[in-house]
């Protein structure tokens, strides 16, 4: 393994990422493939990075964390709102059965599919378009992921989930929000706050900025 992915790993874990599922994804899916080429020395290091039109990737805590959060596992079916560089979308697929990722910024949904194909996951439909609404046609979903900041719960999502089923995102406003973790249990639908994150915003009337 790649000296400064093995300390990026002991860094996360030391930060409490300790999901074996996760460890290994991070482990084989090298972020280097995600990062644009001037910025590949930097991939390992534990901060967001410029991936163009004015979109990051995100700091491998960050994905880490959130991922760990989603409880994933090989039976899942996932979606995922703001693909940018695919590089949270490809760690999801390497645990988890089948990721449907929609991607507002074509330009971006393009190079994450070529990013992705330098992988050699299968399991990976990468749409683009407005995810705010989600995706309907292939819901419900085991598990859902927003990697936008929204000004408030995207309900319409909490509608696309199975029963106990998880969805992670940032709500709050521009400049802070905390994540939430809501998990939808048959009459009841219970929020946590897992701590103050930044995120960029999400494009969307209802749900964005
Ligand atoms: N986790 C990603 C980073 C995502 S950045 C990575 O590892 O690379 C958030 C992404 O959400 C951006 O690419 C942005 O263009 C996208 N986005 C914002 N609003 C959106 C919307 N309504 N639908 C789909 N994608 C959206």
């Amino acid at each position: 393994m790649d000296f400064k992915l093995k300390l990026l790993i002991e860094e996360l874990k030391s930060q409490g990422i300790e999901d074996k599922l996760v460890l290994k994804a991070l482990e084989e899916i090298p972020r280097k493939l995600f990062v644009p080429k001037n910025l590949r020395e930097e991939a390992y290091e534990n901060h967001p990075l410029h991936i163009g039109h004015n979109q990051t990737i995100s700091q491998p805590y960050t994905t880490a964390f959130m991922l760990q959060n989603l409880k994933l596992n090989n039976n899942d079916i996932v979606l995922e709102i703001g693909t940018g560089s695919g590089w949270s979308t490809a760690l999801t697929a390497y645990i988890c059965e089948k990721i449907y990722s929609i991607e507002t910024i074509p330009e971006l949904s393009k190079t994450a599919k070529e990013n992705i194909k330098k992988t050699k996951l299968k399991n990976i439909k990468i749409i683009t378009g407005d995810g705010s609404k989600g995706l309907k046609k292939y819901s419900p979903y085991d598990k859902i992921i927003v990697n936008a900041a929204c000004s408030q719960v995207p309900n319409i999502l909490i509608s696309q989930l199975k029963n106990n089923g998880i969805l992670i995102c940032p709500v709050g406003n521009l400049y802070e929000q905390s994540l939430l973790k809501i998990v939808k249990e048959k009459n009841n639908i219970k929020t946590y706050n897992l701590g103050g994150f930044i995120f960029v915003p999400l494009v969307s009337e209802e749900y964005g900025f």
